[in-house]
């Protein structure tokens, strides 16, 4: 069997003398109906020439997809076509329309794989032109956003009736909810359009840790919620990482549980924990007594753009994109993010980086001379 074909026409008859008198039109592409049409023309000649024979049984013009099984290959070719002179021009003349054909099918072939090459590269084009508008229009928003909280905070100090105190709280609170959600909106783009760099540099877990707990303090308080923190003092002094990033995971998560808690505390547990592959781990916990997650929406929580729809967190400010810039930014640092949780006990999530420790380097004291 000839090799890259792809179907077969025959057609043929049996001789009285029981010969079997078959022809058959192997093809590299399907066989198009029109092929098959000027076939069965064919295959009416090659019956008019045995109908001399007639009491043989008389095969029908037929297109078969070519399968090693295909009966019709196992059909032993007794006589050459080019044993009947003048059918061969027929058979010829379909071997021309048979290549237009397939030469036909090619060039369309082709000519969609350009134009889908031509709409990938503008699909990708257009992305790009999306993040760089985002991070852009972000970038813009941001600037008279910080002067708007600056302005608001020198307000607060002047002298204000109590009504006018209040107005300039509203002012300050939204311009900081709003410079969140730019923030947000500014990373994802970043992460989105590849451009997230970590900066692995040497710093202190432990400060870095307590300054985030000691700046949701005074959010805490004002809620009625205790905030603990648990940092264990197997920790090493100084670890190897992002500290900007961990930071920001961090006070997202201790952000969402002061955020869907609405009484009782939130607890923060920073752990080291044996790596398998000898690489230290360390195990960040953010454990709150609020309203919880149906254990079946945690995987979604993490998603781009999700909020869970419950009457509850309707109430609730946000992007839903936070929790899914935790999980790009673990990722990107070689760790895990997740969450245990239930409807009404509370959630902890969690996320586990490979911060090595930092050893600092022992300079020897030199030697008295
Ligand atoms: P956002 O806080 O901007 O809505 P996130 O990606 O941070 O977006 O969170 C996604 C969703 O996950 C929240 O809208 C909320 O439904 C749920 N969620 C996150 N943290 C908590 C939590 N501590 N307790 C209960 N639900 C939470």
């Amino acid at each position: 069997r000839p090799t890259g074909i792809r179907s077969v026409v025959g057609t043929g008859g049996l001789l009285p003398n029981g010969e079997l008198c078959v022809v058959i039109l192997f093809s590299k592409a399907e066989i198009p109906r029109v092929v098959a049409e000027r076939f069965s023309g064919l295959a009416l000649h090659v019956k008019q020439a045995l109908m001399p024979f007639e009491d043989g049984p008389l095969f029908e013009a037929t297109a078969l997809p070519a399968t090693p099984t295909s009966t019709s290959l196992r059909h032993p070719l007794r006589r050459e076509f080019s044993n009947l002179p003048e059918r061969h021009e027929a058979l010829e003349e379909l071997l021309v329309v048979h290549e237009q054909v397939a030469l036909d099918q090619a060039k369309k072939q082709e000519e969609t794989m350009l134009e889908l090459r031509e709409a990938t590269r503008a699909a990708e084009a257009a992305s790009r032109a999306k993040n760089a508008f985002l991070a852009t229009i972000s970038h813009e928003i941001r600037t008279p956003m910080t002067g708007l909280m600056g302005t608001a905070e020198l307000l607060r100090e002047t002298n204000l009736s109590p009504e006018q105190r209040e107005l300039v709280e509203i002012v300050g609170s939204s311009a900081s909810t709003l410079l969140t959600i730019i923030n947000d909106i500014l990373d994802y783009s970043r992460i989105e359009a590849g451009e997230l760099t970590l900066q692995i540099q040497s710093f202190d877990l432990s400060s870095l840790v307590e300054e985030v707990v000691w700046l949701f303090r005074g959010r805490a308080l004002k809620e009625g919620l205790s905030l603990a923190l648990d940092a264990s003092p197997a920790l090493p002094e100084r670890v190897r990482g992002d500290p900007v990033r961990v930071r920001q995971i961090l006070w997202n998560l201790v952000s969402n549980a002061i955020k869907f808690t609405e009484a009782g505390s939130i607890r923060i547990r920073v752990t080291p924990l044996p790596g398998s592959s000898g690489s230290a781990l360390t195990r960040f916990e953010v454990e709150d007594t609020g309203i919880g997650i149906p254990e079946q929406e945690i995987p979604r929580i993490f998603e781009d753009f999700t909020q869970l729809d419950m009457s509850t967190t309707r109430n609730f400010t946000g992007t839903g994109l936070g929790l899914a810039i935790c999980r790009r930014l673990v990722a990107a640092m070689g760790g895990e993010i997740g969450a245990i949780s239930q409807l009404g006990e509370g959630s902890t999530f969690w996320f586990e980086l490979p911060l090595p420790a930092d050893e600092p380097i022992e300079v020897p004291a030199p030697l008295p001379s």
